[in-house]
């Protein structure tokens, strides 16, 4: 049959007009190719992206397939230039660590096969629910994985069939804006269609507030700390929110200690504990206390005694706010930098390659309840695997987020998993093994906790559809509905 490719793409432009602001007219190959994403004027980044919109409705889903092996190929064959210029720009966290994030994004980032279509038929017919795209996404991004964040994002959010406009952290906006040009710039080589995903070169908290205010921004994705995510959920759209947390580790008196210590090294220390869902503190029942410290030691990580420890908090922990406001957080200076360097701050030389520090406090200390995002970890004695629990359960502030228990004990593991009610729940693992890596399951680098999504996939940035079909095409069934 013959389709008249004309009157098709104005019936799609008349039906996308219908549900929200007229399409801006432009030129065929649209009005803002040639710019590959790059926006200093989020009214333009929005309008350059509804358009490329438009012209993704008109593409075939095995096109999207095509548009993310671009980016998952730039990921992958320019991890070590993009990681090193993420590095180079931030100034925190592990070069090697940074280039993992993009390698493992590129390769592991889940696409187009997310998309799911159920179906119901019975004796009245057929019903199938499709999933059908948003739109034009909002999208803000943290400085701990500024293109990394963007690269899953990407991935998700066109899979879903959607484009996105990028407000990134200041910190983290150039190689934000060279990774999204290089995505772009590809897409439109092959397939002819730019802007895809739009970037404020310039970012600001105004940038910010105009893309969540903008009417064609049918769906707001941040990816950040607790203000971010406070502003989501007033901006009065629909926001997938992927917050803060203060992932608690519990070890019990049958944990297989060498193995905990290898996991939380591993887990606290990747990039210098800048992820989320990073072990940021860790507390073992009194009966395998000491032991679980030696076997911290034996595994590498570099033991601060109390003054040592003093001497850190003083310089790494600062206090912001006034009156009812005021609370401490991880200074600064400290977030994302080297175990090393936090020793030395401490007082003690350690080699340039020790991963992680850590040392024995008390419940009430300030690397506790802050998310220290930075490697050194506080190790507190518990009575038993109840106080543990108890204590890993308040020191999570109710984010929801991620904890770890290293146990062998069944029933410990369940109460713990009851308690905590967090997204991700790992048991004798490293925490990254809850996104698939070292465990089961698939990755994303947005975690949406307080909206409840989880870990996000392309089907979190889909609407569902009903599309249904009365009395017939149940064809297994009673030849009576015929
Ligand atoms: P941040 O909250 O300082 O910044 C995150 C982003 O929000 C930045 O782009 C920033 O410019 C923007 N922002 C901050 N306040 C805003 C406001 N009022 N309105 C609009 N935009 C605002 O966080 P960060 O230091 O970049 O990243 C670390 C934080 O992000 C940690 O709390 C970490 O747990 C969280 N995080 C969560 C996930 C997850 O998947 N849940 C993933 C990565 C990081």
């Amino acid at each position: 049959m013959q389709y008249d490719e004309n009157l098709i793409r104005s019936v799609v432009s008349q039906v996308l007009a219908e549900v929200g602001s007229p399409p801006p007219i432009h030129n065929g190959g649209g009005g803002y190719s040639g710019r590959h994403g790059v926006f200093h004027d989020a009214n333009e980044a929005v309008a350059a992206a509804q358009e490329a919109f438009l012209q993704l409705t008109e593409r075939t889903i095995e096109e999207r397939g095509r548009i993310i092996d671009h980016i998952r190929r730039i990921s992958i064959d320019q991890s070590e230039e993009l990681g090193t210029m993420e590095m180079n720009e931030t100034k925190i966290g592990r070069l090697e660590h940074k280039i993992a994030k993009l390698l493992t994004l590129g390769q592991r980032a889940p696409g187009i096969e997310m998309i799911k279509t159920e179906a119901f038929s019975g004796d009245k017919g057929l019903a199938i629910i499709e999933r059908a795209p948003f739109g034009v996404i909002g999208a803000i991004t943290p400085v701990t994985h500024s293109l990394p964040t963007i690269t899953g994002n990407a991935v998700s959010m066109i899979a879903g069939g959607n484009t996105v406009v990028v407000n990134p952290h200041p910190s983290g906006k150039r190689v934000a804006a060279e990774g999204v040009r290089r995505f772009n710039e590809a897409i439109y080589n092959d397939l002819g269609i730019d802007n895809l995903i739009c970037v404020i070169a310039e970012p600001t908290l105004e940038t910010a507030d105009a893309i969540f205010s903008h009417r064609d921004v049918r769906l707001i994705c941040v990816t950040g700390g607790p203000a971010v995510a406070r502003a989501a959920l007033k901006s009065g759209k629909r926001a997938v929110v992927a917050g803060p947390g203060n992932p608690p580790v519990v070890v019990d008196e049958t944990a297989d200690l060498d193995r905990a210590a290898r996991c939380i090294i591993e887990g606290g220390a990747f990039d210098n504990n800048l992820l989320c869902i990073a072990e940021k503190q860790v507390f073992v029942v009194e009966q395998v206390f000491d032991a679980m410290m030696s076997a911290m030691e034996r595994a590498g990580a570099a033991r601060l005694n109390s003054g040592e420890i003093d001497r850190l908090t003083s310089q790494a922990i600062a206090v912001v706010g006034e009156g009812e406001h005021r609370h401490q957080v991880a200074a600064k200076d400290f977030i994302g930098k080297d175990a090393a360097v936090l020793c030395a701050a401490a007082g003690k030389n350690v080699a340039a390659d020790v991963e992680l520090a850590f040392g024995e406090t008390d419940y009430s200390h300030p690397f506790v309840g802050v998310e220290q995002m930075m490697p050194f970890i506080p190790f507190v004695r518990a009575r038993d695997v109840d106080h543990a629990i108890a204590m890993a359960k308040e020191s999570e502030h109710g984010f929801r987020h991620t904890s770890m228990i290293h146990s062998r004990d069944v029933r410990n593991m369940t109460k713990m998993g009851r308690a905590m009610d967090t997204t991700l729940y790992v048991k004798n693992g490293a925490s990254m093994a809850g996104l698939g890596l070292g465990g089961e399951g698939y990755l994303s680098f947005s975690i949406a906790g307080p909206t409840g999504e989880g870990v996000t996939t392309p089907q979190t940035f889909t609407r569902e559809r009903r599309c249904s079909m009365i009395e017939n095409l149940y064809v297994v069934g009673s030849p009576k509905n015929v």
